[in-house]
């Protein structure tokens, strides 16, 4: 069937009403501010890169990877990065503020242990706000400590896992907490979370550091790492959008 403009049918719906409803009027004030597309991306094929990511890990190399002050020691090997338990987290050269993160990663498949100890890693954003890497399949522990959630915080909205020894992955949305000149936070940050494509986290308040009191450094842009938290934890795929400062916060 022919789709009618949205104009024609908000200008219909004010002109058959005697006394037209504020928020018609509203809509079509609003109509002709809309900006649109910021730009055009092209996604590539499907589970491909978009054009305008930076890509952290292709399966080559950690150049844009250190561990402490130092070289990455962590694995590449067939296109897969994997811990090197008691190296150290591997933390990002470059400082990201507002992004959207995918990556994939996957539980060794002999996993063993119980609850945290189940194949633990992680992804610190600002080195300071993990959302948790874990084998949590068909799992009954901690809902604020299994994968997905934001540690300590929220839980997950449901368990979307997948068994170890498959790869799984998340794209991460995280919006940087705001702070004023003194260094007091004047906005709460907040991660939305697919997956392996499904919802998990939505939008939901950074409430604080995970595990410390430690004050957060209020720079807008910060490195996050991957947690070595002593297991062969394999990740791929690693890139990331910058993503422009949300409308209300524009001038
Ligand atoms: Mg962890």
């Amino acid at each position: 069937m022919r789709k009618t403009k949205p104009s024609v049918l908000l200008i219909a719906a004010a002109l058959c009403s005697a006394a037209p409803a504020p928020v018609v009027l509203a809509l079509l004030a609003h109509e002709g501010k809309s900006p649109g597309p910021r730009k055009v991306v092209d996604p590539g094929p499907a589970g491909g890169v978009p054009s305008d990511a930076i890509v952290l890990f292709d399966g080559k190399d950690l150049s844009r990877w250190r561990s402490g002050g130092g070289e990455a020691r962590w694995k590449v090997e067939d296109g897969v990065l994997t811990v090197v338990p008691k190296t150290g987290d591997l933390t990002t050269r470059d400082s990201f503020g507002d992004i959207q993160l995918h990556l994939e990663w996957r539980i060794p498949s002999d996993v063993k242990g119980e609850g945290e100890g189940r194949g633990n890693s992680g992804i610190k954003l600002h080195e300071a706000y993990e959302i948790q890497i874990l084998d949590s399949f068909g799992s009954t522990s901690s809902p604020l400590t299994q994968a997905g959630a934001v540690y300590k915080q929220h839980a997950p909205l449901v368990n979307a896992c997948r068994k170890p020894g498959e790869w799984q992955s998340y794209d991460i949305v995280f919006r940087s907490p705001r702070f004023d000149s003194s260094g007091v936070l004047k906005k709460h940050g907040t991660f939305t979370v697919l997956h392996n494509g499904v919802l998990i986290q939505d939008k939901v308040k950074i409430l604080g550091r995970t595990n410390s009191t430690k004050p957060v450094k209020p720079d807008l842009k910060q490195p996050f790492f991957l947690q070595d938290h002593g297991f062969a934890v394999s990740f791929r795929n690693i890139w990331v959008r910058e993503l422009e400062p949300e409308a209300e916060e524009e001038p």
